[in-house]
């Protein structure tokens, strides 16, 4: 009998939240969740497909869990953005591998429960057009932060960046409805969480139609609403809660919503916004539908909107057939936008990818890994000219945790995502406290909270 689960995941956020769905469904069926791996009845690996290292660390885990089942009778189940991608699932089942679900399936577990505690091994992998779990309230159980959390808005992805597996592993993309989600919000809320991420592969692509009603002539009428009125919505009825989003696509982002941003101090002011490359040519080999140009242009609204925005990018290096100059034109748009902070990757040829079956990945590992350093090199000089900005500064900070260096400060963030650290004097985790910005580091903000202000 299956009464204890344990789940070991790797990925993005959106692997996060489907953990909670996942620990939800589960709690239904009467499981208890434990936090001791060796304690647990039934093990999940939630997987993640984005880049080779991140299959190869899966199947490893796998190996080690195979040695424990052959000391303890458990049963292991592989779900997530894997599943769809990997033979060697295929290789694996039956001797290590109970179940197989991929991320549109997991209201199928009450059913695989009873199907592999009699021993039969059950898998579906299919994705599905509707799906986006959102009667289901995920299980804070799982999350260890309870003052931040997240709801996603959108599951899959139509765009088709040629170097991206995620429409492949996640599928179309699909909308909950706003009522839906500003329940969740509002349960959340009500739970004691202070601030929500909304979150989805591309956010600005939000729409949610709703057929109102069919006249005579069978003319249908819709109601649509698009992400900057989900935004307003959420503001307005839940005025209390801080809201994030993430993660956005330049070619999709509307400027209502860097309108509705401005408009509502609980709305942070930080746009994650991936550029991916800073070359028109690269730009256009990963069919990202917006030119360099076009890019600025945005960053530009933005900055003249909302002067006190934070801005962080997603940027890929060595992407196939880039040259020198591909790469310089990246370094000249980090130098023009000089971003506060952003996440930089070196390219990685994903099979199935539109890139992987019409480009050649022609460029040298050890090329990929010195230009990835100059970007990394140049980004902490604008970091820290940025957090200087910061400095006699008073930031309105929610407390988030202890800081990592040192449990006699608290570490929060401000509406700019940056983490600020100052000490401890009788405040409570999820208050929001003003703080005077004394000092910097290269990725943080130091200061000293402030009574009055
Ligand atoms: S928008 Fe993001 S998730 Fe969608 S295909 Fe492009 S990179 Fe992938």
């Amino acid at each position: 009998m299956i009464k204890k689960f344990h789940i070991i995941s790797y990925g993005c956020q959106m692997n996060v939240y489907d953990n909670e769905i996942i620990t939800s469904i589960l709690i239904r069926c009467n499981l208890l969740y434990v936090i001791n791996i060796l304690d647990a009845d039934l093990i999940i690996i939630n997987t993640c497909s984005i880049r080779e290292k991140a299959e190869t660390t899966v199947y490893n885990k796998l190996l080690y869990l195979n040695s424990l089942k052959k000391k303890k009778k458990i049963y292991i189940g592989v779900v997530g953005c894997m599943v769809r991608r990997l033979k060697f699932i295929n290789n694996l089942k039956k001797n290590i591998i109970d179940f197989v679900l991929g991320p549109d399936q997991y209201r199928e577990l009450p059913y695989i429960i009873k199907s592999i505690e009699n021993n039969r091994y059950f898998s579906n992998v299919l994705l599905s057009n509707e799906e986006t779990y959102s009667n289901i309230f995920p299980s804070k159980i799982y999350n260890i932060n309870k003052v931040t959390t997240y709801v996603t808005i959108t599951r899959g992805c139509d765009n088709m960046c040629t170097f991206c597996v995620v429409p492949f592993t996640r599928g179309r993309e699909r909308s909950k409805s706003p009522k839906n989600i500003l329940n969740e919000c509002n349960k959340l809320y009500e739970m004691g969480y202070k601030e929500v991420t909304l979150l989805g592969q591309n956010v600005d692509s939000y729409l949610w139609t709703k057929e109102t009603h069919i006249k005579k002539n069978i003319k249908k009428e819709f109601k649509q609403i698009n992400f900057s009125m989900l935004l307003e919505l959420i503001a307005t009825k839940l005025p209390n809660i801080r809201i994030r989003f993430c993660t956005s696509n330049p070619h999709d982002m509307s400027l209502s919503v860097i309108k509705i941003i401005k408009k509502y101090n609980n709305i942070c002011k930080y746009i994650h916004l991936p550029v991916q490359s800073g070359s028109n040519k690269i730009l256009k080999l990963m069919k990202r539908k917006y030119t360099r140009l076009n890019y600025i242009k945005l960053i530009e609204n933005i900055r003249n909107i909302i002067p006190e925005c934070a801005i962080s990018y997603d940027i890929i290096t060595g992407f196939c057939n880039e040259t020198e100059k591909d790469h310089i034109d990246t370094l000249n748009l980090m130098k023009y936008i000089k971003y506060d902070f952003g996440y930089m990757f070196i390219y990685s040829h994903r099979k199935g990818t539109y890139a992987y079956n019409k480009y050649k990945d022609n460029v040298s590992f050890d090329i990929k890994k010195r230009r990835l350093y100059d970007i990394i090199k140049l980004q902490r000089k604008h970091s820290k000219l940025n957090l200087k900005k910061y400095l006699n500064t008073i930031q309105h900070v929610l407390i988030e945790s202890d800081s990592k260096k040192n449990s006699n400060y608290w570490s929060g963030r401000n509406s700019q995502n940056l983490i600020i650290i100052f000490k401890k004097n009788g405040e409570k985790l999820g208050e929001f406290v003003n703080v005077k910005i004394l000092s910097y580091t290269s990725a943080t903000l130091i200061g000293e909270k402030i009574k009055y202000y």
